[in-house]
């Protein structure tokens, strides 16, 4: 049974039911998160794929939109500003699939959805967001654009209750799943960065002519009296939250529907905050209902933590919660040893985790440093 087969079984429930032999039962999903900026020549591709292959992985789980940019052939988004030395028809993507096919791997693409940048300065390319649609970008309360990374912020993110937004980033989804053989999508950054944003003009009117259609007449003048840009989210946080909450789930459905109408056999999943009501409350990420409701495949919880103890109570409520949906869990490879990972993921394991993604590929330093792929596969044999 292929990585793949396997995957889709395990997320259409049919994985080890009573009337296939044993020997389809799925096998431990074992991943890596590979960020952009360790695939940026061809040597690094094929290298990254040889070591997968080496060491037992049977997942890559590829970061082709970082920053609002693409690293395979975009018919949307400029190419990202790390392959700038490289010749034109350099393909990130298309290269990691050229080598993983016929070695058995299955490779999703990582699509950071509402990210889009992170510097004061610009992108170099007209053709990126920022410089193209500064409109599309959140604003805090002080209808201020952020566009480096802050305490509660990572740079600049996209506003989701745009319908224009909303349509261009499927299309970057459709356009990944539709032109390359991937075995999945996979959403990061889907979600807000805290509850200080979006305050942006159409987030406030959007809020304010639902609110409207609810509250009587003398409390409408009574806010517009205010003179209060925030006056309504002021009013009624709850629904204010819950407004927000609706926009991300709105986007993920939009593409969920569009990339399963145009590929039904392609995994979709999410990389998520793994404590939900930190998700839920602070990110308006509801994964929660993004999986009963059957718009995610498959969960990531970046249960990135240094206790075995945490990573399991964060994984085991990640079970509980995932509607019969596999979780894979995320492990913080960077900030733990090699025999800690193995430790987590043994947890993970025994409490039905379908296995796991190291964050990230980052840890052998471009490839030069195997010891710790070589560690976990030693604990974790390719026959189990
Ligand atoms: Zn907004």
């Amino acid at each position: 049974m292929s990585i793949h087969a396997a995957l889709l079984a395990a997320c259409l429930g049919t994985a080890g039911s009573g009337s296939e032999p044993p020997a389809t039962k799925t096998p431990q999903i074992r991943a890596i998160w590979v960020a952009r900026w360790d695939i940026t020549s061809p040597e690094d591709c094929r290298t990254l794929v040889r070591l997968a292959k080496q060491y037992g992985f049977n997942t890559l789980v590829v970061q082709v939109r970082g920053r609002g940019d693409a690293l395979y052939k975009s018919a949307y988004e400029p190419r990202c500003e790390f392959l700038k030395d490289q010749p034109p028809d350099f393909d990130p993507l298309g290269t990691i699939l050229e080598e993983a096919k016929p070695a058995g791997i299955a490779v999703h693409a990582w699509i950071n959805a509402n990210y889009t940048w992170d510097s004061e300065t610009p992108p170099s390319s007209p053709e990126h967001i920022v410089n193209k649609h500064p409109d599309w970008l959140m604003r805090d309360e002080g209808n201020r654009l952020v566009m480096k990374a802050g305490e509660d912020v990572e740079g600049a993110y996209t506003c989701p209750s745009n319908d224009e937004f909303r349509d261009f980033l499927k299309n970057v989804y459709l356009d990944v799943a539709t032109h390359y053989d991937v075995d999945g999508v996979h959403f990061d950054f889907i979600r807000y960065p805290s509850p200080r944003f979006c305050y942006c003009d159409r987030c406030l009117r959007l809020f304010q002519e639902r609110m409207d259609e609810r509250i009587t007449p003398e409390r409408r003048k009574e806010l517009a009296n205010t003179q209060d840009r925030l006056a309504y989210t002021r009013a009624f946080p709850r629904e204010w939250d819950k407004f927000r909450r609706e926009q991300i789930t709105k986007l993920v459905y939009c593409i969920y529907d569009a990339v399963k109408a145009a590929q039904p056999k392609m995994i979709v999943s999410a990389a998520v905050f793994p404590d939900y009501s930190d998700a839920f409350s602070r990110r308006f990420q509801d994964w929660k209902k993004w999986l009963k409701d059957d718009k995610l495949d498959m969960l990531f919880p970046m249960s990135y933590v240094k206790s075995t103890e945490r990573l399991a109570e964060l994984v085991e409520d990640a079970i509980r919660s995932s509607s019969g949906k596999p979780v894979v869990a995320g492990i913080g490879a960077w900030q733990i040893t090699p025999e800690d990972a193995v430790d987590q993921i043994t947890k993970a394991s025994e409490l039905g985790a379908v296995g796991y993604c190291l964050f990230s590929y980052s840890i052998t330093k471009k490839g030069t440093q195997t010891d710790y792929l070589r560690k976990v596969s030693e604990a974790y044999p390719k026959d189990r």
